[in-house]
């Protein structure tokens, strides 16, 4: 089960995974975007990692809340909004609960994931990070989650936006020539996941 402990714990290892990988989240958007996305991610998470630490939190809800609101608050370009939204999203659907199960989680990306496609306007193959979301939100809805394998799906799907042609964000001013680069915000949706499995296994 996954409370507001687990959520907690989710968070610094994201932002301790964002923090080691900044200047490789940066190189990535640097091929292919403005060279901000290392920051953005470090710069965001690292504050919810010091809002939420002072406070104690009943319900995952309200947890969730706070830290949508300092993402949407700290971070700007288009990951502060995106992110920020995924996680006010989720926040409504758990309203006032202190324990997640799966199928909780589940259906809290789901709102999550409309949400960042209602912002962005972002369908898959467009090369953002919707492409890592779309099918790991797929795999979480379904009867049996096995975290290794919803890692691996994380990652495959990232991987895949290597050869995709950026439709959506700065990448796709670029055209063709995004092709053959990672996407970034592919590649921190991945840690994100990758990360919250590490704390559901
Ligand atoms: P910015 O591009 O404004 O500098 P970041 O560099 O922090 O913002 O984030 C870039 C990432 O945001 C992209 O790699 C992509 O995954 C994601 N992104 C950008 N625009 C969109 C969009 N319209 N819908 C979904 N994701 C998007
Ligand atoms: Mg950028
Ligand atoms: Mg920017």
């Amino acid at each position: 089960n996954f409370g507001v402990e687990q959520t907690k714990k989710w968070m610094q290892e994201l932002n301790q995974r964002l923090q080691l990988q900044k200047a490789y989240l940066t190189e990535l958007d640097q091929a292919i975007g403005d060279g901000d996305h290392g920051l953005n991610m470090a710069r965001g998470f690292q504050e919810v990692v010091y809002k939420i630490s002072i406070i104690d939190y009943k319900d995952v809800g309200s947890l969730f809340k706070d830290i949508g609101m300092v993402l949407l608050s700290k971070v700007g370009g288009a990951s502060g909004p995106l992110y920020g939204t995924v996680f006010l999203k989720a926040a409504n659907e758990v309203k006032g609960k202190e324990s997640l199960e799966t199928k909780d989680l589940a259906a809290a990306f789901t709102a999550s994931l409309e949400g960042v496609k209602m912002r962005g306007k972002a369908n898959l193959g467009d090369k953002t990070m919707v492409d890592v979301w779309e099918p790991v939100v797929a795999y979480l809805q379904g009867d049996q989650v096995d975290w290794d394998t919803f890692i691996s799906l994380a990652k495959t799907n990232m991987e895949n936006t290597e050869q995709l042609e950026a439709k959506k964000g700065r990448a796709a001013y670029l055209g063709k020539r995004s092709i053959g680069h990672l996407d970034p915000g592919a590649v921190s949706s991945f840690y994100f996941f990758a990360e919250l499995a590490k704390v559901c296994k």
